[in-house]
């Protein structure tokens, strides 16, 4: 997707500070952090919404809970952490590509 920012930052046009990256999803640190520790996770693949999601959709975004689940305590989550998946225009997406974010490095407040 041409205007799309993280398909362009997947296609090396725009840097970004990257964690972890495989064949299907690559992991950066967001450009605003909100909390110490703020990444995004996104598939390579690019569609905007969980809602667009097929099996094969399905099974990718499993893989990506499954990555950060096992790379968080080395990416310095290893107390805890947050994650969050804005979906369109009234929750805040301002991205029209799906992202995980990942919050944490400190105690999140909550309510
Ligand atoms: P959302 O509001 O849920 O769509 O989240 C989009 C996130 O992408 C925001 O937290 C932005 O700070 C982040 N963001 C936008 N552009 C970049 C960029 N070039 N590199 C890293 N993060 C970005």
């Amino acid at each position: 997707m041409e205007n799309c920012i993280f398909c362009n930052i997947l296609a090396g046009k725009i840097p970004a500070s990257k964690v972890y990256e495989d064949g299907e999803m690559l992991v950066f640190k967001d450009i605003a952090p909100v909390a110490k520790i703020h990444l995004l996770c996104i598939p390579k693949e690019h569609f905007k919404l969980l809602s667009e999601m097929d099996a094969g959709r399905a099974a990718l975004v499993g893989r990506m809970l499954q990555t950060i689940a096992e790379h968080a305590p080395a990416w310095g989550l290893e107390g805890g952490y947050r994650l969050v998946v804005n979906q369109g225009e009234a929750a805040g997406q301002t991205v029209p590509h799906l992202h995980i974010h990942i919050l944490g490095g400190e105690t999140l407040p909550w309510g």
